[in-house]
Parts: structure tokens; C-alpha cells; sequence
């Protein structure tokens, strides 16, 4: 996909057309639950190890929802620029870059990592000693024209693989592949809880969990996403509205037990995650969104002799990894794309929790 001629100081493929005047647009969370489209001053040329990549899709994460309610512990200052997960295209590169040229396709990595500390140089950028922040929530994201990021933390997008698809590498399919299979070690063959399979994460890990030919069993809060979720992998699907799941997995095992629990959730469904595995299983989650605390039995956990990973972000190698995925067929499941302009009204479905996989804003 390399369209330039070399990595010349201050390359430019030409402004945007959505640039004009030196302006450009950026969607700016200026309070909590209000966003407002705004013309702002175009980066300058990449500095010295930057490229400049011009955004074409962003996915939406409960991060976001997270970001445009407002959290009192997140220190930050408004305005901001939201958008945590995107993908673009390389307009201009800084001086000693190499790794990329005008033209590539790429993604970002989203958290300003220093790549020095021990983390980072052992590729665990998720680890980083140092981090500056995540962009989008702590410092400003990408949903707007122009970003200049560290080439460092920009991966190619493979021929083939659309910029909607490849937005979704960064955050959703880089965070599922690290859970799945850095910390909770998959193995084919064996069976998988995954609770919200409707979510962007919980879709992720039941076409993940499937590709390797494991048996997959996931939760839905309505009949319409048990279908969906039938159609994407899930080989058993529970209503956890009409149905008790720890009872239907114990049924569904043989009383048994998963191997693996994919948590999310938290308190709403921590406990019976646990008591869906079955002795020796882990527990591997990224989130919390139906609250924060939980009482926990500790008999229990030394008695099964569970392991619990608690898991966030990723590496770049889990962004090529994912990326690599989709380039052999692996796709996102797309719930909604939707324009820039309309980005609350993304946030605001993802909130509802009425989506079926990602929500995807174009430029
Ligand atoms: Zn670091």
C-alpha cells in the first residue's frame, strides 16, 4: 500500500479535503455528556520520529461511554478530543522514519507509551513503567483529521482489510487477543464462557474462541442477540434474563465447569463466572461496567485453585496479531456506522447497551 516516494522531511500527500484554511474538524468533549464538532488548527509537520496520519474510521469502547459521562478519578482537562481507537492513512512523516511512508495504512496504538522503559523494550506496552496517557481520555484522541503520532506506535493495516474493520484492532480485537491468549492461554478444544457475546468485546472473543475450535458458550440480555450470537459461533446461548446462566453452564458441562470465563461485566456477573468454572479454571477481565466492588469467597477461589487475570489493553503485537486475524477472514461484527457528527448518538447506543458488536464512526 506504499503510495509514496521515500521518506522525505515533512512529506505531505496534499491536505485533506476536509482541511481548509489551515482548519480542521474535531469532535471535543467540552462537559461531561457534551460533545461539540469544532474547527481547530491543523497539526504542524511531524516532528523528528512522527508520522501524520490523516483518520478514516474510529471505533467506539465503553472507555468512551466512560470518558463522555464523566469520571471523578480520571485527571484530565477539558476540552478534549475524544476517539481512543482508529485507523488512517499516513500523510507525512517526520525525519528519521523509516518503519512507514506516505500512503501507508495504518492504526494507532492508543496510549502514549515512552518506549524505553523495560515494558516497552520487551514489546508489553500495556506495561509501560511511564505511560502519559490514554489518547482520547486522559490527553486528546483521534476523532479528528489530522493526528501526529510516534511512528513507533503506528501498525500497517494488511491489503484487504477495509479501514472499518482495522479501527477495531487497536482496542476491541488487540484486548481480546491479549485476554485470551497472553493471559488466559486458550487452548482448541476447550469450552469458553464469555459473558455479553452482543458487546464489541464479547463478539470478538466468540469469533476468536470458535476460530480455534473451541466450544463457546455466551450470555445475551434479549432473544434477538441470541440468534445474532448463534450466527457469529456461540454454540450455546443463555438469556441471563429469563434463565439463571451458572445453572445452564453447569447443565450445559456436565456439571463440570469452563475452562475459561471471559469477564467484563463485573459485579452484575463476577461471582457466577467463577462458579462456572471448573476446578483449575481462569478468569481473565477487562472491565467493569455494571460497577466496581464484589464480595469474594476465598475458600472458594484456593479450594478450585482459580486463576483470575485482570487484563487491560494490549501490545502491538497483539494488534498485528489481530490485524493478521482479519486479514485471514476474521471480522469484526459491525452493529452501526455512523458519521462524525453523530458520534453522541454512537456513544449513546453503545450506553443503551442496544448493539449487536462494534459502533463505528466514519469521516
Ligand atoms: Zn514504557
Amino acid at each position: 500500500m506504499s503510495g509514496g516516494t521515500g521518506n522525505l522531511v515533512g512529506e505531505r500527500a496534499g491536505p485533506s479535503p476536509a482541511i481548509a484554511g489551515g482548519l480542521m474538524r474535531a469532535l471535543t468533549l467540552v462537559a461531561d455528556r457534551q460533545i461539540e464538532l469544532r474547527n481547530i488548527p491543523a497539526p504542524a509537520a511531524p516532528a523528528e520520529g512522527e508520522v501524520q496520519i490523516h483518520i478514516k474510521a474510529i471505533g467506539l469502547n465503553h472507555i468512551d461511554v466512560w470518558g463522555w459521562r464523566g469520571m471523578a478519578f480520571a485527571k484530565r482537562t477539558l476540552p478534549l478530543i475524544v476517539g481512543v481507537e482508529a485507523a488512517g492513512e499516513i500523510v507525512g512523516v517526520g525525519g528519521d522514519v523509516n518503519s512507514c511512508r506516505v500512503g501507508d495504512r495504518v492504526v494507532a496504538y492508543g496510549a502514549l507509551t515512552c518506549g524505553v522503559c523495560k515494558a516497552c523494550r520487551e514489546g508489553r506496552d500495556n506495561l509501560c513503567e511511564n505511560v502519559a496517557s490514554i489518547m482520547g481520555f486522559h490527553v486528546d484522541g483521534f476523532a479528528r483529521d489530522l493526528v501526529n503520532m510516534p511512528a513507533r506506535l503506528v501498525v500497517p493495516i494488511p491489503a484487504g482489510v477495509s479501514f472499518r474493520d482495522a479501527a477495531c484492532a487497536p482496542v476491541a480485537f488487540g484486548t481480546v487477543q491479549h485476554m485470551l491468549f497472553d493471559n488466559a492461554k486458550l487452548e482448541s478444544g476447550e469450552t469458553i464462557l464469555v459473558q455479553a457475546g452482543g458487546s464489541g468485546i464479547g463478539s470478538t472473543a466468540i469469533k476468536m474462541a470458535k476460530a480455534i475450535g473451541c466450544t463457546v458458550i455466551t450470555t445475551v440480555g434479549d432473544d434477538a442477540k441470541a440468534a445474532k450470537a448463534k450466527t457469529i459461533g456461540a454454540d450455546h446461548v443463555i438469556n441471563y434474563r429469563t434463565e439463571r446462566f451458572e445453572g445452564v453452564v453447569r447443565k450445559l458441562t456436565g456439571k463440570k465447569g469452563v475452562d475459561v470465563a471471559f469477564e467484563h461485566v463485573g459485579p452484575d456477573t463476577f461471582n457466577g463466572s467463577l462458579l462456572c468454572l471448573k476446578r483449575g479454571g481462569r478468569l481473565v477481565t477487562c472491565g467493569s461496567t455494571s460497577g466496581q466492588s464484589i464480595t469474594m469467597n476465598l475458600f472458594q477461589l484456593y479450594l478450585q485453585q482459580y486463576r483470575i487475570f485482570g487484563s487491560f489493553g494490549c501490545s502491538l503485537r497483539n494488534i498485528r496479531e489481530s490485524l493478521a486475524k482479519m486479514a485471514a477472514g476474521l471480522l469484526p461484527v459491525i452493529d452501526t456506522d455512523v458519521r462524525l457528527d453523530d458520534f453522541e448518538r454512537g456513544l449513546a447506543r453503545l450506553e443503551s447497551r442496544q448493539v449487536f458488536g462494534k459502533i463505528i464512526v466514519t469521516f
